[in-house]
């Protein structure tokens, strides 16, 4: 048989077999309606993006099912993609800029864009490069981008729909405004989290009508508390719940808002807490959320005092220019100044953060596009309901409905230039002359969002105003959030809304697709968003399982990221262990929907397991004869208990792995099939079949079984295992073990009795190794042993396999009887209804060994007093720490046990 190298050499092999896969086109699918399609979209990486240990464990679990699904003869596609990622590009782009010192601003918004596809071509396909070092299998010719040629049709296409089905408005409301960014942002992409800040408590002067109306100790102002006091400046009413008897006075009354002077309305509304600072709420609509919505309902009109950098603008006096933290402190001051400020205290609160620089963001009334997402969650609420689309692990699908059930308006303009432009136009004239319906108060009656006149929503740019005929028209300037693109990934990838319906169509063919796999972070972000978009475009769920796996964590459970130094880099773990042990390593700690603590050393795991394998299959190919014939063999060379013992167990590992991948427990299928390997196959197996390795019976043996265990491990281990299966013989020709089938299970071959009589065979193997070491007999000596069984079927299972247990324990004469009897000077092991006696005469120096054990014994005596006298001792047990008296105990424990065994080996002596 060919030689394989003594070593395993991952970096040559893996590079290898990836070109020769990818050159071969096994990634390639086709419609083919002979087969059952199994389609894996990918989670679209940012082209930002650098492989990181999250992308690692994600792409790994498809590429397990795409190999899985492939050898059992699905027609098996993998389409992978980048996302333009609007937010995270530009500001890449803008910081490389910078750098040049030029600005968006200074190149203008087409030479920018330039600059941005410019910076794409040349790094944006840098994580679908590492991808292919992992070992993906994704069709790679299909590789798509969200803001490529169709896709963008997409966009377009869905967003005139969705306008005409009054499903997307403009409208003036609150939104997470990012003043670095200067955009807004989705409610998703500002993710709350509590910071340590302050709430301040001010004094608000009150104008009583009455005049001398107030009772005694009513003051001649309120203290109102706030965490952002910078925001008074837009205050345009006080409000107050009408059951809070403390201020019953205030009816009627009105404030003046500190420094500016300006007259606050009282307003008695529930929506004030009588338990939250001092009971009082300042109204601020233009900055507030709550604010907005209160203001709304009593018709104030909002007061912006901010520009789009979060720094004050002339509605502010003399605030005017100060940025929002600076203005905080200056108005503090001032308030402090005119005795107007009565105390501030520490306060922890929720405060929204840009998902992409991090930067608190700034709640801003502003004029934005939304997507009415109500009527679009009913079906999508429906679909996983009903079980239409099943979550791994379970508990996601609760998470799901709750969040669908409280779904809010999904803001979709953002301020910046990367990305799809709006396909929406203005008239000018139609603007300036028609009644405009600001919906800015319609709030509360969002079902009759009348469309604004003047507004043209086109995918193709209008030469004129259908209206007025008027040619002044402009495109509006924002782009689209980047999820409005990724919602549609896993139909737009397939050519909607221009694929033909037709029999062959590729849509009709893969989609819905399989499976989704998918971070916890971006479920609401992306996985409910395509079930919308799927439901409402596609009439049809776009994936039937999403499987959530965890967050990759080091090992003190800490999430890994840069700034912390944590961060484990994928590909330097695959230069070090290669691509096969990265896998299999993170594979076997990801139990389904737990996150998973890595370190450094957690990928040995794997690459021992690599080194194992190659090192057992090297043994196997060198001692495979050539002409090894395949089928069954001469009535002489039957198979063994051995045989027929290892055979059963590999079916036993394939029903279980193939269980555990189709519930989603791939660790489980990782685990099984490393027992099988390590623990039956190289351990016994191989062991005992260097006694025969001439006869055909185990020729045949190793090579079924290892032929088909690489089949198994495959799509875990994809590397190796084409490796060492293209060196083995009698495999027909198939081009690769990728293309290979899955191995058919074969109840009649799960054999429960040679699994039990083998099972006995090793364990009484077992303990004369234990007993050899035990007594320390040198390793050549051979020995005699007797073994007594009860059964007689035992005694003749043992005596056909005594050769196995003289060659694997060096017994130069077995015993096997029902009536054996302890021999004088012997070793004794019980297992069961089975003894086994080994006699020490001649062996060991018995007086020596005698001399040695009593001399141990007395000194665990002395010590095993000295302990129990320890404990009897009150004073220790009530002054010593809990776990020193528990130790105490177990160690006294111990010696008992330790006592009593040397005790019967003495007797043995
Ligand atoms: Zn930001
Ligand atoms: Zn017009």
């Amino acid at each position: 048989m060919q030689e394989m190298p003594s070593r395993y050499n991952p970096k040559e092999t893996e590079e290898k077999w990836y070109r020769y896969w990818e050159g071969k086109g096994f990634f390639h699918a086709e419609v083919n309606p002979e087969k059952t399609p199994y389609c894996v979209v990918i989670p679209p990486p940012n082209i930002t993006g650098i492989l990181h240990m999250g992308h690692a464990l994600n792409n790994t679990i498809q590429d397990i099912y795409i190999r899985f699904k492939k050898m059992r003869h699905f027609e098996t596609l993998w389409m992978p993609g980048t996302d333009h990622a609007g937010i995270a590009t530009q500001n890449v782009v803008e910081k490389r800029l910078a750098s040049e010192g030029k600005t968006k601003e200074s190149l203008g918004r087409e030479n920018f864009l330039k600059e941005v596809w410019k910076w794409r071509e040349q790094y944006g396909s840098t994580i679908i490069t590492q991808l292919k070092k992992l070992g993906c299998s994704c069709d790679w010719e299909r590789t798509r981008f969200t803001m490529d040629e169709g896709l963008s049709r997409a966009v377009l296409e869905v967003f005139v729909k969705l306008y005409e089905k009054n499903l997307i408005y403009r409208g003036n409301y609150i939104v997470n405004w990012c003043p670095r960014c200067k955009t807004a942002l989705s409610d998703e992409e500002a993710a709350h989290r509590d910071v340590d800040g302050m709430l301040y408590y001010i004094k608000y002067p009150i104008v009583t009508t009455d005049g001398g109306g107030r009772k005694k100790g009513e003051k001649n102002y309120v203290v109102i508390a706030t965490t952002r006091p910078e925001t008074m400046l837009g205050d345009v009413a006080i409000c107050v719940n009408p059951k809070d008897k403390r201020y019953e006075y205030l009816r009627g009354a009105s404030a003046i808002l500190p420094i500016l002077n300006r007259k606050l309305k009282i307003i008695f509304d529930r929506k004030a807490d009588p338990e939250f600072g001092t009971g009082l709420l300042k109204i601020t609509p233009a900055h507030d959320p709550v604010d907005f919505e209160i203001g709304a309902a009593y018709k104030l009109e909002p007061i912006n005092i901010m520009n789009e950098d979060a720094t004050i603008n002339e509605a502010g006096g003399d605030f005017k220019g100060m940025d929002r933290f600076e203005a905080r402190e200056a108005i503090v001051e001032e308030l402090k100044m005119r005795e107007l400020f009565v105390k501030s205290e520490p306060h922890k609160h929720s405060v929204g953060h840009c998902y992409r620089c991090h930067t608190m963001v700034e709640p801003r009334l502003s004029k934005q596009w939304f997507v009415r997402m109500g009527p679009l969650a009913k079906p999508a609420l429906e679909a996983v309901k009903k079980g239409k689309i099943k979550f791994y692990p379970k508990r996601w699908t609760k998470v799901y409905i709750n969040w669908m059930k409280n779904i809010r308006d999904w803001c979709i303009s953002r301020q910046i230039w990367w990305g799809h432009r709006l396909p929406v136009y203005y008239c000018k004239n139609c603007m300036q002359n028609g009644k405009i319906q600001d919906p800015k108060f319609k709030i509360k009656s969002k079902r009759k969002i009348r469309k604004e006149k003047g507004i043209i929503v086109s995918k193709v740019k209008p030469d004129k105003c259908p209206e007025c005929g008027s040619t002044e028209i402009e495109q509006d300037p924002d782009v689209l959030d980047t999820w409005f693109s990724s919602w549609l990934w896993p139909f737009s990838i397939f050519g909607w809304p221009d694929e033909k319906k037709n029999i062959r169509s590729e849509l009709k063919y893969f989609y819905p697709t399989n499976v989704l796999v998918t971070a916890q972070e971006i479920i609401f972000f992306w996985v409910a968003r395509m079930i919308m978009a799927g439901l409402e475009f596609m009439k049809d769920i776009p994936f039937r399982d999403v499987y959530i796996h965890g967050t990759v964590r080091d090992d003190t459970g800490t999430k890994m990221s840069k700034s912390l130094g944590n961060v484990i880099d994928p590909l330097e773990i695959i230069g070090q262990f290669g691509g096969d042990a990265l896998r299999f390593s993170i594979i076997s700690i990801t139990a389904q929907g737990q996150d998973v603590f890595l370190s450094p050393q957690k990928f040995e795991i794997g690459r021992n397991f690599a080194n194992k394998l190659w090192n057992a299959s090297r043994f196997v190919l060198m001692n495979l004869k050539e002409d090894l014939i395949f089928g069954a063999g001469s009535a002489g060379d039957a198979p063994t208990l051995a045989d027929k013992w290892i055979l059963s167990r590999f079916y036993e590992a394939l029903r279980g792995v193939t269980k555990s991948l189709e519930s989603y427990r791939i660790n489980d299928a990782a685990a099984r099939i490393y027992d099988f390997l390590w623990h039956e196959f190289c351990d016994w197996y191989l062991e005992i079949a260097k006694l025969t390795i001439a006869e055909g019976h185990t020729q045949r043996t190793l090579h079924t079984v290892l032929e088909k265990a690489l089949r198994i491990l495959h799509p875990i281990m994809p590397f190796i295992t084409e490796d060492i299966w293209q060196r083995l013989p009698g495999k027909g020709d198939i081009d690769s073990v990728m293309l290979s089938s899955w191995p058919h299970m074969r109840e009649g071959l799960v054999d429960k009795k040679a699994d039990s009589e083998m099972g006995s065979l090793i364990s009484i193997i077992q303990s004369i190794r234990n007993l050899r070491a035990a007594w320390r007999i040198p390793h050549g000596r051979g020995i005699d042993v007797f073994i007594k069984v009860k059964k007689k079927s035992t005694s003749a299972t043992l005596i056909a396999n005594a050769m196995y247990i003289k060659k694997l324990t060096r017994v130069a004469n077995l015993i096997i009887s029902t009536t054996a009897e302890k021999p004088p000077h012997a070793a004794l092991a019980v297992m069961g209804d089975t003894e086994i006696f080994v006699p020490l005469e001649g062996v060991i120096e018995i007086e020596k060994e005698k001399k040695r054990l009593e001399e141990k014994r007395d000194s665990l005596n002395i010590e095993l007093r000295a302990i129990e006298g320890r404990l009897k001792n009150q004073n220790f047990i009530s002054r010593a720490p809990g776990d020193v008296v528990k130790k105490t105990q177990e160690r006294k424990g111990f010696l008992k046990t330790e006592i009593i065994s040397l005790e019967k080996n003495l007797d043995a002596l």
